[in-house]
């Protein structure tokens, strides 16, 4: 049986760190180019535009699959802290 990548990620358990976000975003940063390239690469789709026509950035780390997409692309510019959970928590993949 063949699954679908979906199906694989609705196996991962995820073991949330309320007190500590392991990625940080400014919120100042105003370089919508930069904001939509975070949209598109990430494969979980946390990063979002709010709706209200002003740019504004909306980012939430819960349910974050650590691949590092957004830290390659924009440490330093939107994305200003990066860091792996804390150990034993974050994605636990069970799929591959
Ligand atoms: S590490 Fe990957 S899954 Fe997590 S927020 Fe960045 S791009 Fe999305």
């Amino acid at each position: 049986m063949t699954m679908s990548i979906d199906e694989k990620l609705g196996v991962d358990k995820i073991i949330v760190d309320e007190e500590n976000a392991h990625i940080i975003i400014d919120k100042q940063y105003s370089d919508d180019a930069e904001k939509r390239k975070l949209i598109k690469i990430c494969p979980a789709g946390l990063y979002k535009m709010e709706e209200d026509g002003g740019g504004n950035l909306t980012f939430d780390y819960i349910g974050c699959l650590e691949c590092g997409a957004c830290r390659a692309i924009s440490l330093g510019k939107v994305v200003s802290g990066w860091n792996h959970p804390a150990g034993a928590m974050g994605v636990e993949y069970r799929m591959g």
